[in-house]
């Protein structure tokens, strides 16, 4: 992504951002409410015109969407196979095998689960159409710790066996600096600092900001 700006009308919600996610790097997007990381993203997926800059994404990429978005009435298996739709190959086995909390809950309507499983579903759902790039907006939002945690050691996984590279959005800076080797920060559309997770971590103005440490 170079030098992105994307407007509502009048209003500047990304302002100049340039961004790269190489084969196989997990990197973190960090930032406050309303700093612009939900229209970046929505950019990166063709659902938001930009008003300038450029994107390029080679290799497919799959989002996973904040708040989930999937089919209630639907089975888990179901909302499954709808992420390869563009695909030949639908067998949802080797999400399975990546999740197997899901093997009980495959005939369920996906309506009747809880928060994380839906989250596990729609997880799911974006690896089934086998992205180079996997997009997660808010991946830790409203779940519990235990949760996070196995999600987060799914995308590992999937990143050392596949080489799967992963743009994190991330209001959980912690989770997201552990998770991946480098990382953005976002305030008001610009980005403020970037670089290894390691050098934002010891940061001061960051760590005040979103660790929760003393500046
Ligand atoms: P959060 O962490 O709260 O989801 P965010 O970093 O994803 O926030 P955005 O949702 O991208 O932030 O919003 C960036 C700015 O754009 C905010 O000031 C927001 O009020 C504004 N905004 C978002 N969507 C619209 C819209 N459809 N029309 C007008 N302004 C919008």
């Amino acid at each position: 992504m170079r030098d992105l700006t994307v407007r509502y009308d009048a209003a500047t919600a990304v302002d100049g951002v340039s961004l790269d996610v190489g084969p196989g790097e997990l990197v973190a997007l960090i930032g406050p409410n309303g700093a612009g990381k939900s229209t970046l993203v929505n950019a990166l997926c063709g659902l938001l015109r930009p008003a300038s800059g450029t994107i390029a994404v080679r290799g497919d990429l799959a989002l996973v969407p904040e708040g989930r978005h999937l089919f209630p009435s639907l089975t888990v298996d179901d909302n499954l196979r709808l992420g390869a739709w563009r695909r030949k190959d639908r067998d949802t086995a080797h999400i399975y095998a990546l999740l197997p909390e899901l093997v009980v809950l495959r005939d369920r309507p996906a309506g009747r689960l809880s928060g994380g499983e839906q989250q596990m579903v729609a997880l799911g759902r974006a690896l089934m159409a086998r992205p180079d790039l996997l997009v997660i907006d808010e991946m830790s939002l409203g779940l519990a710790p235990k949760i996070v945690d196995g999600l987060a050691a799914h995308l590992r996984e999937r990143n050392a066996a596949d080489g799967l590279a992963v743009l994190l959005i991330e209001q959980n800076a912690r989770l997201a600096l552990q998770l991946c080797a480098r990382a953005y920060v976002l305030e008001a559309g610009r980005v403020v600092a970037a670089g290894p997770s390691e050098q934002l971590r010891n940061d001061a103005s960051v760590a005040a900001a979103y660790l929760g440490l003393e500046a």
